[in-house]
């Protein structure tokens, strides 16, 4: 798209191919083909050495998912993306990538679980170390680089006490020690805060959430600069984690409301959490909106005056209170999701976090007590009347 528009219009206009043929399908067709044809080898060497665009092998591209991802780059404001099987897919694309035995990578510690044991785990045994620090603090992350240090992952919202990543201060970091800044921007979305805007030139989604939206599609997009995402997306295709058509149709199709939901759930998250806030059986409510979140302003600030619609709450009366409220609860169910229509709340302790030591959960603020809240787009009197139903003696 040459002309700038905004981001609702982005949504829906980003992948467009113009001019348009009499009669195109407005709706983008699903491509479900693993292999395309060619008339000769010349028109298959055209195509496969890059010199024209085109399509011969789905793991190695396909219309669908290069639309998604080329819909997602626009929204963050990248000039390229890359669709992926799932989040986590990107992820693993993305260091192993970026990074060879021997590197260092700093990650934030609030990072998600499989983030955590990716990096901790899966490519600590492959020669790639990572420390973890407290992911509020930029000089933190600073401290633990060393000279083998190639990039930083952190997430602008963390989960699920809602904290914010320091994103300007880190790309700071990330320019002056001459490392790549990877954002997972899966919480906040786009829709509050674009990478690019901010100077992150990688980011990436688990789609699954927020931008597909609709709790029916697995997948993963990275987006950022055309050089990075080359080597990136070659990998992507060499580890099969590539994306198929029909997940890609339904991320995309999805994707197309992501900024009326968005708006929507953040408006409900909003007034959820000022309601759960006064009720006298909740002792904590962890929502950037709030004026007593540590990061009020920061997310005031880099949000664009919305704070997002995930929320976590504290219940006076510990795990057995919480376990009460979900049972009795009739709108909202517990799903170990997030980011989609209906509200869903989950419980890190017993799901997300639960193979962490104690000493960690005590540092990440996570007890039994603690419920996630992921807010759908219902009416909010709604899911207001089923948080005090469930909480009522
Ligand atoms: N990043 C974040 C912040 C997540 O919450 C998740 C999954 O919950 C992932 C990445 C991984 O995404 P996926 O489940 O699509 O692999």
């Amino acid at each position: 798209m040459n002309h700038r528009y905004r981001l609702a219009t982005v949504a829906l206009h980003a992948d467009a191919s113009s001019p348009e043929e009499a009669g195109s399908p407005l709706a983008p067709p699903i491509v479900q083909s693993s292999t395309f044809a060619f008339p000769g080898l010349p028109e298959l060497d055209r195509v496969m050495s890059g010199e024209v665009g085109g399509y011969y092998y789905s793991r190695e591209g396909n219309p669908n998912a290069q639309a998604l991802a080329a819909v997602v780059a626009a929204l963050e404001g990248h000039p390229c993306g890359v669709a992926c099987a799932s989040g986590m897919a990107a992820l693993a694309a993305t260091v192993l990538a970026l990074a060879r035995e021997g590197d260092h990578v700093v990650s934030a510690r609030e990072v998600y679980g499989g983030t955590r044991t990716l990096l901790g785990e899966e490519l600590g045994r492959l020669g790639i170390g990572t420390s973890f620090v407290p992911g509020t603090d930029a000089d933190r992350f600073e401290a633990a680089v060393n000279s083998h240090t190639r990039l930083i992952v952190c997430e602008t919202l963390s989960n699920p006490t809602l904290r914010l990543a320091p994103i300007p201060d880190l790309v700071e970091v990330a320019r002056r020690r001459k490392l790549h800044l990877v954002l997972d921007n899966t919480f906040a979305t786009p829709v509050l805060l674009q990478s690019a805007s901010l100077g992150v030139t990688l980011t990436l989604h688990s789609a699954t959430k927020y931008l597909a939206g609709h709790d029916d599609v697995t997948a993963g997009v990275v987006t950022g600069t055309a050089e990075q995402l080359s080597r990136i997306g070659r990998l992507v295709a060499r580890l099969g984690a590539s994306l198929d058509p029909f997940a890609a149709w339904l991320a995309l199709r999805g994707l197309r409301t992501l900024p009326l939901r968005v708006e929507r759930q953040c408006a409900n998250a909003m007034g959820l959490a000022q309601w759960l806030a006064g009720h006298p059986r909740v002792a904590r409510v962890h929502y950037p909106g709030l004026p007593e979140h540590p990061q009020h302003h920061l997310a005031a600030r880099l949000f664009g005056g919305r704070f997002g619609g995930m929320l976590s709450l504290e219940l006076a009366g510990g795990e057995a209170a919480v376990d009460r409220m979900i049972r009795r609860l009739r709108l909202v169910r517990l799903a170990p999701s997030l980011g989609g229509v209906n509200t869903t709340v989950s419980h890190p302790l017993r799901s997300s976090h639960r193979y962490l030591p104690a000493e960690e959960l005590e540092a990440l603020g996570i007890s039994g007590a603690l419920l996630r809240v992921s807010v759908g787009i219902e009416s909010l009197a709604d899911l207001v009347e089923d948080f005090e139903q469930a909480l009522a003696e």
